[in-house]
Formats: structure tokens, sequence, C-alpha cells
């Protein structure tokens, strides 16, 4: 078909039907309107497009007419005579009109109107409608992604891989430069920042470009330099083309204030003791490692030092936990102050502490000045909540390299010694000897096998008579407990019940003679009374006061035939949840003795505390009785002042004649001592009045 036959003059009738065939298979519509506006011809697409009919739509048909079967058809959405005047207008002046039709179903036709002379036009529609649909699928992702990527909580900067030109600013971007999108989108960095900004810029773009890798680094905001309040992780990836060019810059620039803030927080947290602010048990064994790198490298030795604070257990029970926070939290100061800044201090946890000591000049010197130092300020009063407490510390030192080639190792040795200086009366300091390794272990061992022997049966309770000094006949039996240990023979008390008391043992282990000790005294003369030992630990674990009773009312023994011996450890520190279960046990109707009296510092003061029905002189002062003096002095003096307090004495480790005649002649009521009577399964005891050999020993 040539441009001719269809480009034919409006009035020159119908073109050819061979013409109008080839118009009626164009996927495109065509319409010819001459100068009065009125249908020259139009072919079938056309007709289709708009939902016309060939019977209604005729040659000479005016486009009014069309419009208006348009807008039926719903082909037409807009305003009838004001897009015919639009039409006449555009011609009558020259012009092309391009517009897109749009139908009610959403179809989209695309119409070039063009003049074709003499006012006559003619019209070519395409129908684009899934073209529009792709277009506005497209438009929808990009406004969707464009969302997504101004809401992305990072600062996201695309430029030309090229020319360094921004091509993409996000909303935290724009803050993040400083500057609106509009200001950035189409310029380089030289062009919107200062000389100095804009050289940082390009150096990280340079510098990812040509390392050809992802690159992060961390800085102050660029428009805020020297502003550290702020700190910033920033990514950039090179985006490329298919020959693998690079093609775009992506900068990803995260504010990560917040997460290094928290992460040093953490880390903090970590290596610090919530309540003292000292460094805690990790720190400590950092801080040891990095010593002993120093020893390694340059021969620095240093020194690791725990400390314990005396009785720190009893001020936190009787004047309560804020008291008890606030003792450690003051013993946390008064260590810092006493140590060189180089010094670590550590709160291990409880009331231990750890100090790692560098020093110059000797080692041992300068570990035994540091304790005593500390020893000394431990030693003073302590003003916390208004009350003052006194303390006191234990220490154990160990020396690096002597002492271990790790932190566990010398946190143990001095940890070993540490116990040393508890177990040898605490508020003293001890340095770590090899041999105390040994000693922990075979501590260890018997702490298993104590655990197994009660469960075995291996226990027995012995009983050592007391006797009136005046009649030499028994008054009462004191139950002492006793280890038949396998392959081993007798363990002595002296050497199991410190251990049994620091593992607890000593609960069920006391329960356990108390029980005995009452059955067998049921089988004694009823003037026969029955003394047990009790640990100050069955006074603060178990229920002691319960437990007696259930042994007198499980024995039938009657309350006054038990006495309890207690030692004043019991009311060290004016302990009254102590004072408490004492009273609650008199109350039962069973007597109190207050044991090793005159061993304690101010045993005299503790008589004042209870009333105690019976004093057991120690032996030690018994011992001394016909050599020293001033030991029959004091025993004298004891005695008397039980006399007025109308206390019963007993005087323990009697073991000559001699002693006994100076207690009876003190006034003394009650003797107890190999002298007497050696301690004897309940079957082998002996009521009758004790009978003294000629060298001054029992006969039993
Ligand atoms: P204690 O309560 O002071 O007991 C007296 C200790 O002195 C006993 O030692 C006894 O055998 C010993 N003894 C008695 N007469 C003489 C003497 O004339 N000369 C000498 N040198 N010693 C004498 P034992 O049985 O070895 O007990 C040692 C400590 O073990 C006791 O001291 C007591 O503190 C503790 N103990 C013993 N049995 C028990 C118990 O069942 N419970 C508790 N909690 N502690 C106990
Ligand atoms: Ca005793
Ligand atoms: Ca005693």
């Amino acid at each position: 078909m040539s441009e001719e036959d269809v480009l034919q003059p409006p009035d020159a009738g119908p073109p050819p039907a061979s013409a109008m065939l080839a118009l009626d298979n164009m996927s495109q519509g065509l319409a010819m309107f001459d100068a009065g506006a009125r249908l020259v011809l139009c072919n079938a697409s056309y007709l289709r497009m708009y939902g016309l009919s060939a019977d209604t739509v005729k040659r000479g048909c005016p486009l009014r007419d069309i419009l208006e079967l348009k807008v039926r058809a719903g082909t037409f959405l807009g305003d009838v005579d004001q897009a015919v005047d639009r039409i006449r207008a555009k011609i009558a002046s020259g012009n092309t009109i391009r517009a897109l039709d749009e139908s009610i179903d959403q179809r989209v036709v695309a119409v070039v109107t063009s003049p074709i002379g003499g006012g006559a036009w003619m019209s070519t529609h395409d129908d684009i409608t899934e073209y529009a649909q792709a277009v506005r699928e497209l438009n929808r992702t990009k406004a969707f992604l464009d969302n997504v990527i101004d809401h992305v909580p990072a600062a996201i900067i695309v430029k030309d891989a090229v020319n360094l030109r921004y091509l993409l600013v996000n909303k935290n971007g724009e803050e993040y430069l400083g500057h609106s999108r509009d200001a950035l989108v189409g310029r380089t960095a030289q062009e919107v920042f200062s000389p100095d900004a804009a050289e940082i810029i390009s150096a990280n773009d340079r510098k990812a470009l040509s390392t050809n890798r992802l690159q992060t680094y961390e800085s102050p905001p660029l428009h805020r330099p020297g502003d550290d309040s702020q700190m910033i992780f920033g990514k950039k990836i090179i985006v490329r083309d298919q020959n693998g060019q690079p093609d775009y810059l992506l900068s990803i620039i995260e504010d990560v204030t917040e997460r290094v803030r928290t992460a040093k927080q953490l880390t903090y947290q970590a290596h610090h003791d919530a309540l003292t602010g000292l460094a805690n048990r990790v720190l400590l064994t950092e801080r040891i490692g990095e010593a002993l790198a120093r020893l390694k490298r340059r021969g620095d030795r240093f020194s690791v030092i725990l400390l314990d604070l005396d009785h720190f257990k009893s001020v936190n029970d009787s004047l309560g936990h804020p008291v008890g926070d606030g003792l450690l939290k003051a013993a946390a100061q008064k260590l810092q102050t006493s140590l060189r800044e180089d010094d670590v201090v550590a709160r291990l946890g409880g009331d231990e502490f750890a100090i790692l000591q560098v020093f110059e000049g000797d080692q041992r010197e300068a570990g035994i000045a540091l304790a005593n130092r500390i020893l000394d300020v431990f030693g003073q009063t302590f003003e916390v909540g208004g009350h003052k407490v006194v303390t006191g510390a234990s220490i154990g030192l160990a020396f690096a390299p002597d002492h271990g080639g790790n932190a566990d190792q010398l946190i143990k040795a001095a940890d070993l010694a540490l116990y040393r200086a508890k177990s040898g009366g605490r508020n003293q300091f001890c340095i770590f000897e090899p041999s105390m390794e040994a000693e922990a272990h075979s501590r260890h061992a018997l702490e298993i096998d104590l655990r197994n022997a009660l469960r075995q049966g291996e226990f027995e309770v012995h009983y050592q008579s007391l006797f009136s000094v005046a009649t030499r006949r028994p008054c009462g039996a004191e139950a002492l407990v006793r280890w038949r240990k396998p392959l081993h023979g007798m363990v002595s008390p002296a050497q199991f019940i410190p251990l049994a008391e620091e593992t607890g043992l000593i609960v069920p282990l006391g329960e356990w003679v108390l029980r005995t000790a009452c059955a067998d005294a049921t089988g004694w003369p009823p003037e026969m009374k029955v003394s047990v030992n009790v640990s100050p630990v069955q006074f603060c674990k178990g229920d002691l006061v319960e437990t007696v009773a259930s042994a007198l009312v499980d024995s039938g023994l009657p309350p006054e035939r038990l006495e309890l011996e207690i030692t004043e450890s019991v009311l060290l520190h004016n302990n009254d949840e102590n004072l408490a279960i004492l009273a609650a046990l008199k109350s039962l109707g069973v007597s109190i003795v207050l044991d090793d009296f005159g061993t304690g510092y101010s045993s005299l003061s503790y008589l004042k505390l209870f009333p105690f029905d019976k004093i057991k002189i120690d032996r030690s002062f018994v011992s001394e009785l016909s050599d020293r003096s001033d030991c029959a002095a004091i025993v004298c003096a004891i005695i008397n002042l039980a006399r007025a307090l109308k206390i019963v004495t007993t005087a323990e480790g009697v073991e000559t004649r001699e002693q006994l005649a100076l207690l009876r002649a003190a006034g003394c009521s009650i003797a107890q001592g190999y002298l007497l009577s050696r301690p004897v399964i309940s079957s082998q005891m002996t009521f009758a009045a004790a009978e003294i050999g000629e060298r001054g020993d029992a006969a039993a």
C-alpha cells in the first residue's frame, strides 16, 4: 500500500477496495477526517479498539457523533465538545497532537493526530495497554523501592563509578552528607563539599575502586569533623556491568554509635564487679596473662594476693545485707587506696578480693609489706551505714613465676596460702608453700572419706565421765565422737571436726552424735547427765532447736539430763540470732555449758550475755596449774566469779593428783580428765567413785 493510496484528498471519494483491505489488516487503528470534522475513512482496527460498529460509523459521520459513540462504548472518557474544539484548533494551527485515550476497562490507546492539509487530518491509534501496565508496574516498584531505601536505617549513596557523580541518595544519606538530594544528584563531591571534605570522600571512593573490594571504616560524620560523639561504619560496594567494568559505586553508611556504646558497656560489665566497680575474675585473669607476658619478655616478676574479710558473714547476718554491701564497697575503696596505680584489685565474689601486685625491688619484701599494710587498714574500724564494723582480713600470697606459670595456678596457690592463713586463726597472711598442695589433696581425700563414713556407719561415740570433786562420784559424761576409719584405725576429732565444719558435714554428724548420746544415756543411772558438743556451724545451718527437741522425744531422755557444750565463737559479734537459739534451747529444759573457757579474748564478757549453767575451764589452764602461779590465780578468779554468778565450774584435762587437789582447794565443783577416766564406749562405763592409783592414773 503506497502513501498516495491512503492519503488521498478527503473529497476524492472512497479508496479502492484493495487499499481498504490492506488498511483493515493493520494492527494499528487509523482514521481520517475532513476539514468539516467528518469521517473520511477508518480501518477495522480503529472500530475494534473503540468498540464501534461499521454500520453506524461510516464515511461522512461527524467526529462529535463518533466521540459520543465512543463515550457510550466506554472507550472515551473525556469531554466530547472540548475534544472536538481542541483537535480542530490544533489542526488549524498545523500542530500534531499526541494523546492517550483511556477506556473504562483500563485499556490505553496512544493517539497521534496530524494535519494532512486543507484542514483535514489523520490519526493513528496504537493499543499500548500492556506497555502502559508494565510502565505502571515499574513505577510502582520503583516507588516502593524508593520508599524502602528511604527507610533503611542507614545512609545509602549511589554514584556513577566512572564520573563519581551522585545518582541516588536516601533520606539518611541526605542527613549524613548534610545536603538535600536535589543539591547532590548529578554533581560530584567537589561541586558540593568543601575541598577538605571532598578530598576525604574522593580518597575513600578511589580506595574502594582501586582495591576492588568492600571497604569498611569508622569515622565521625563528614559535616561535623572532630565530633566523636557519633560512630560511623561504612561499606563501599562496586556494582559492575556485564563486562565486569565498575558501573556504580554504592556506599552504605550506618550510625553505630549505640551499638559501639552497648558493646563497650557489655565488655565493661563482663570485666567488672557490679557492686564495687572493681575488676572481676575475668579481667584479673587477663591482667595476670599480660603480666606473665611481661615476665617472659622483660623478666618483670609479680605477685598474686588473695584476701578474705574475716567475719564478713556474721556482719552480713547480724546487720543485714545493705550493711554487708556497704562493707564490701568500703573494703574495695580501702584496698584501692592502699595500692599503687599499676596494681590491679579485683573482687572474685563474696568477700574475696584479689590483688595483682607489680613492684620494684625484692618480691618477698614487697608482698609482705603490702600484706602488712592491708592487715593494718583492715584492723581499723569501718564506718558503714551508721555502724562501726571491725572486720580484719586473712591474706594469701603467691609469687610469679615461682608459684605458678599461669593465672589459674597462681590464683590457686594464693588461695591455698589464704586457706592456711584462715585456718591458722585469721587476721594474718601466709605465703604459698608447695606442701600446701599436698595438704589440700589429702584434705580433699579426707572430705570424700568423711562423707562416706557417715553413710557407712564408721563413727562411734565414746564417753568421758565427769566427776564431783567433793565425792569423786561420776555425775555425767561428755560424748566425744570417734571415727574408726577402715585400714587407718581411730582418727581423732581434732583432725576431722574442722573439715566437717567447713563442709557443713558437721550438721548431720552432730545430729547423729546427739541422737546416739541421748539414746545411750537412757541406760545410765538417773543422776548421770550427758554432755554433747555443738559446733557453731550447727547454729547457722539446720534447725538446731527442733533437732534437740526431737532427739529428746525420740530417746525419752528427760531434758534436764542433757547438756550442750558450746564455745564462745557462737556468740561472737553479739550474734542475736544465736542468742535466741540458746534461749530456745534452755527453755526446752536442757543446760548450756560454755566450753574451753578462757581461751577466747573476752570470755568474761560472754557471761553477761547469756545465763550459762556451767563453764568448762580450758585444759590449757589446768595443765599449767602446778607450774605457773598466774594460771592458778586465773583459775581461782574464774571459779570465784562463777560461784558469784551461780554458775557451776568444770575443770577439764585433769591429769595429776596435784591438779585435782589444787582445783578442790580453789572450789571447783566438777573435774574431767585422764586422771579420773579416759573416754570409753558406753558399755564399758563404770558408775562407781573414781579410784586414783599411785601414779595418778585412773584405774579404768
Ligand atoms: P573438747 O570439747 O574440749 O573435748 C575434750 C577433749 O580433751 C577430748 O578430745 C578429750 O578426749 C580430751 N581430754 C579429756 N581428758 C584429757 C586429759 O586429761 N588430757 C588431755 N590431754 N586430753 C584430755 P577429743 O575427743 O580428741 O576431742 C577434741 C575436740 O573435738 C573436742 O574438744 C571437741 O571440740 C571436738 N569434738 C569431739 N566430739 C565432738 C562432737 O561430737 N561434736 C563436736 N561439734 N565437736 C566434737
Ligand atoms: Ca567439750
Ligand atoms: Ca573443752
